[in-house]
């Protein structure tokens, strides 16, 4: 099987890219987030998982970075706090883009890393995975990014690499 891995950055990537690149899987990344911004820190974050994919010799697609268009699908939402609507709309754009390149492309699958840091709602994340798997009528496959040592690992990972390693998600800085 040959999958699409949507990914969001380094940090939340780099164990299970690791893993599966150990596994010799057929993937490829796909950094499709229009949710990052200023663009500064979006080409930053890009430019730190294409590091990350030609360590572990993967293949790394980057998507358009359609900004405008989140800002449209999520006007209104701004002040909601994380996990909230604005989440799931986020979400679901990503997913919808990376099935129907992934169809497009010939990926039997996709599979994503947007549930792996302990801010996400990781049900919210899957809903969203599932909901566009259905549409694109390609499977979505969940895979283990926190539990079993993923989550020390990638710790570890981000010291061992100096991963680039934000503190917000992506659209505006965490209020912590
Ligand atoms: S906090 Fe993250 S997932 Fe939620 S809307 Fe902003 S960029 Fe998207």
């Amino acid at each position: 099987m040959r999958f699409l891995l949507l990914s969001c950055c380094a940090p939340c990537s780099c164990a299970v890219i690791e893993k599966l690149a150990q596994e010799k899987a057929d993937f490829a990344v796909l950094f499709y987030n229009p949710n990052i911004r200023p663009l500064a820190e979006y080409q930053k974050r890009r430019d730190e998982n294409e590091r990350l994919c030609r360590k572990y010799g993967v293949k790394f697609i980057e998507l358009e970075y359609d900004n405008t268009r989140w800002c449209e699908l999520t006007q209104g939402l701004e002040d909601l706090p994380e996990r909230d609507k604005r989440c799931s709309i986020c979400f679901s754009m990503r997913f919808e883009r990376a099935f129907a390149y992934a169809k497009d492309e010939g990926f039997d699958a996709v599979a994503s890393v947007l549930g792996v840091s302990r801010y996400k709602d990781l049900a919210q994340v899957n809903r969203a995975a599932q909901a566009a798997a259905e549409k694109a009528g390609l499977p979505y496959l969940e895979i283990e990014g926190r539990k079993g040592g993923m989550q020390e690992r990638r710790q570890e990972l981000i010291k061992e690499l100096e991963l680039y390693n934000q503190t917000y998600c992506g659209c505006k800085p965490r209020k912590e």
